[in-house]
């Protein structure tokens, strides 16, 4: 067996061994990505996420990163199970891939693992890898791996499989055979830029982040503008709307990786219960959970334009209460929520 072979197949056995569903190579110059991300960053797109302006010159430049690296690993973790069903009263939806644990930190050790795995079996091997933690392009990695085609929801996507999988990034300092991208999948379906509920995708692929739920309710940090509150309909935390329509995604999922899967009140969230916890609750509630990222104050924003759009004069009492938070934007949003009852 040659060297190369040798290393494709520890590669390919010791992160199957880890758990990771899918693994692609590519090489590694140029980066991919870097015009369209570039431009993203130019038309004010990304809104209030900084990390991606700072970001901006190692991505399109990964050897900074990695001196000497010469290939990519492209890695692919499922995340999808099936929605729990809908509890009823005053709840709000979380996006699927915040139920279960923390990713970062739970795809963050397997990579960790996996290079001292590989690092001991590959003599000189180096990587350097992360998963939405480093200044990567993951998404564009991911294509040009053919870890699957970006779909006009700008998501990657496994044609008739999922776009539920996590995306890990490791440039490595050996030589692997480059796989090979895959064509458009979309064709002529619309169907994710027809049912976002904020009008986020500008065209075909481009999203205006500023417009997404998902970044609205996890990395917005002040008010959310008045005109985009009633679309977010039941979403507390994330949304999924562009990926549960998708045809490409399976209308019953399977069950993947355990870490993954529901917690007990984290993929729908008691709203009342959100807006009238102490700080400390919440973080100790949502300790090793994406759901923490927004802060306390950030949830309890979300839960009162949900409790605002689902319009339940029930909830009038605890909206009240909100009123009395010391944090300016929890009042006015149970501001504007109580004036929706
Ligand atoms: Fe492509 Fe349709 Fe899926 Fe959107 S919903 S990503 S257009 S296949």
């Amino acid at each position: 067996m040659s060297t190369k072979d040798f290393n494709v197949l520890t590669i390919r056995q010791e992160a199957a061994k880890l758990g990771f569903d899918e693994i692609r190579f590519t090489h590694l110059d140029p980066a991919p990505g870097v015009d369209n991300y570039n431009r993203f960053i130019d038309e004010g797109r990304h809104g209030e996420m900084g990390w991606m302006e700072r970001g901006q010159p190692p991505r399109a430049n990964p050897f900074s990163l990695l001196p000497g690296a010469k290939s990519v690993i492209v890695l692919g973790m499922n995340y999808s199970h099936p929605r729990p069903p809908d509890p009823g009263g005053l709840t709000g939806k979380v996006a699927s891939y915040a139920w279960g644990r923390d990713y970062h930190n739970r795809i963050g050790k397997r990579l960790k693992k996996l290079d001292r795995n590989l690092r001991e079996q590959i003599p000189g091997f180096l990587s350097y890898g992360g998963v939405d933690s480093r200044p990567l392009i993951e998404r564009a990695w991911a294509q040009r791996a053919g870890l699957g085609f970006l779909g006009k929801n700008c998501l990657a996507i496994l044609p008739g499989r999922s776009s539920y999988f996590f995306i890990a990034v490791m440039l490595v300092n050996i030589d692997l055979p480059p796989d090979t991208p895959l064509g458009d999948h979309c064709g002529s379906c619309q169907r994710c830029l027809d049912v976002c509920p904020t009008g986020a995708f500008t065209a075909p692929g481009e999203l205006d982040a500023r417009r997404c739920i998902s970044y609205l309710t996890i990395e917005h940090k002040g008010e959310i503008p008045n005109d985009l509150r009633q679309q977010m309909g039941r979403w507390v935390f994330g949304c999924d709307d562009c990926q549960e329509v998708c045809p490409h995604n399976p209308k019953n999922p399977i069950f993947a990786d355990p870490e993954f899967a529901p917690r007990a009140g984290h993929a729908w969230l008691d709203l009342e219960w959100v807006l009238l916890a102490d700080d400390d609750t919440l973080k100790s509630h949502f300790q090793g959970s994406p759901i923490r990222r927004p802060g306390p104050q950030g949830l309890k924003r979300n839960a009162a334009i949900v409790l605002g759009n689902m319009g339940d004069p029930s909830a009038r009492t605890s909206l009240l209460r909100a009123m009395d938070h010391s944090d300016a934007i929890v009042k006015s949003h149970a501001k504007w929520a109580l004036d929706r009852l």
